[in-house]
């Protein structure tokens, strides 16, 4: 029996997909990878069905790819070996938030925001905030360990993980983890799991910690004549007492693919932002205060003030649109999301103009300096740039882990890093690596073609 007709008489007719036109948004993610179409896409609306769908996969010997909201920028949802692209998007309930405990029990196709709108109204927090949180899922979040402004304060997905619901190739469902906030027993299966990019099992169901609800917040958007300044300004604040929820750089490339956007208007002769978020500013009138005399001290120009939540919004709304205002100015860009130890951001951003110059492209730097995790894009608006592109990667990546880096401090391997595992990864890691996928996957099914 052909694959279709084998998906058509095990579920409803109406919950998969096999024409080109509706399986474009299930060949691509948000990464620059190019397209690649699965044989059919099945949307999933139970753990039953996914445990099916992941028996017959191992009778039959197809590739499932699990998907969240495709929002990915590593390629990780992309069916590199055609197969089924498993949806898990309409798996999108709250199952139960415990006001007592702090926890919340969620299927993974809800989406970030609303998880957190929603413990938000009972006084409680949820802390991961990638710039996609409005349009990704829970289980993407975990697959690939979203992080965000936040974590410079709170941490990423994974500090938020207590355990899951989790179902391998071959149908077996089982829950790792626990529902207690301390835990060591055995190996932190969660952990492995965390960051696994849907290549080991599919969560069908997520447990998260929560923590009590912040008091208000503020945003000090401080403005330099260079971004070295910036940089350096940032190493100051990480030695401070203050503890912002963020630190935020962006360069003046970033700065001119979002002047005019509402709630940031630069001065012409900034060259580095930063972002500063501080909270519980009610309870210590001093911070603001403090955190403005380290940017006045370290040569702030010029320093704007959000105080009311709307102000904060937005700046964070300017902040989350620069891929999107890069991508649509011009022709071809790639991006990377490489993390360093903080201290040797001024260094990196340095010899990222270096690095541009000596191959005739552009670059634009933001992200989260304050975690050292710094998103570079390339870009140009050449017809061909991309043998260029690669040698500046790949440079950047040489560099990146000579400094005691990582090739992505957020995004994931998936496949546009899988090349380059090898520059950090010695052979005994990367072997260990793929003896835990063969643990689990041992005929390669789940997701092939990604991480190693
Ligand atoms: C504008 C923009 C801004 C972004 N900002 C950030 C940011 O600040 N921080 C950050 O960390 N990321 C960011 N991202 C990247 C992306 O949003 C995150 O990686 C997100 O976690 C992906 O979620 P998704 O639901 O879209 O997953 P998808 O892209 O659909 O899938 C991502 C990976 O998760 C796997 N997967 C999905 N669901 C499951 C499941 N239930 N079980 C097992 N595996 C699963 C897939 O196989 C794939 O490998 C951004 C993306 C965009 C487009």
């Amino acid at each position: 029996m052909d694959l279709i007709t084998l998906l058509q008489s095990e579920f409803n007719k109406n919950q998969i997909i096999i024409d080109e036109e509706n399986l474009v948004p299930y060949s691509i993610d948000e990464s620059e990878n190019k397209a690649l179409f699965p044989q059919a896409a099945l949307i999933a609306q139970s753990p039953l069905e996914v445990e099916k769908l992941l028996t017959l996969a191992l009778e039959h010997r197809f590739p499932v790819t699990p998907r969240g909201l495709g929002t990915g920028k590593s390629g990780g949802s992309i069916p590199m070996e055609g197969g089924v692209v498993l949806a898990l998007d309409r798996m999108n309930k709250i199952l139960e938030i415990d006001e007592d405990s702090l926890f919340a029990v969620c299927e993974p196709g809800v989406i970030t925001e609303n998880l957190q709108n929603e413990v938000w109204e009972k006084g409680l927090f949820y802390p991961p905030d990638p710039a996609s949180l409005d349009q990704c899922t829970l289980g993407g979040n975990v697959a690939e360990n979203a992080g965000g402004p936040r974590a410079f304060r709170y941490g990423v997905t994974s500090h938020y993980l207590l355990g899951m619901e989790v179902c391998k190739i071959g149908g077996e469902r089982f829950f790792v983890g626990h529902k207690s906030v301390k835990g060591v027993s055995g190996y932190n299966l969660p952990g492995i799991l965390n960051g696994s990019e849907g290549t080991l099992g599919v969560f069908t169901k997520l447990i998260f910690k929560l923590i009590p609800r912040p008091g208000e917040s503020g945003i000090l958007l401080a403005y330099f004549s260079s971004i070295k300044q910036a940089g350096e300004c940032i190493t100051r604040l990480l030695k401070s007492r203050i503890f912002p929820t963020s630190i935020e750089l962006l360069d003046k490339n970033v700065m001119d693919h979002i002047r005019g956007v509402e709630g940031f208007n630069p001065p012409e002769e900034a060259h580095g932002a930063i972002i500063c978020e501080l909270e519980n500013l009610p309870d210590d009138e001093t911070l603001l205060e403090n955190a403005a005399e380290i940017f006045d001290k370290n040569g702030a120009i010029h320093i704007d003030v959000a105080m009311d939540s709307a102000a904060c919004r937005r700046v964070w709304a300017a902040r989350r649109v620069v891929s999107k205002k890069i991508k649509e100015k011009h022709k071809h860009k790639i991006s990377e999301d490489i993390a360093v130890p903080r201290g040797a951001i001024p260094l990196i951003l340095d010899s990222i103009q270096d690095i541009s110059k000596k191959h005739g492209v552009n670059n634009a730097c933001y992200g989260h300096a304050g975690d050292g995790n710094l998103h570079v894009n390339f870009y140009s608006d050449e017809e061909n740039p991309f043998e260029k592109f690669d040698k500046c990667i790949r440079e950047l990546f040489i560099l990146t882990i000579s400094l005691g880096g990582t090739l992505s401090g957020e995004h994931g391997i998936g496949i546009s890093k899988k090349p380059f595992m090898s520059i950090e990864h010695d052979p005994f890691s990367i072997n260990t690596m793929k003896a835990i996928k063969k643990a689990w996957d041992p005929y390669n099914l789940l997701n092939p073609g990604k991480i190693i």
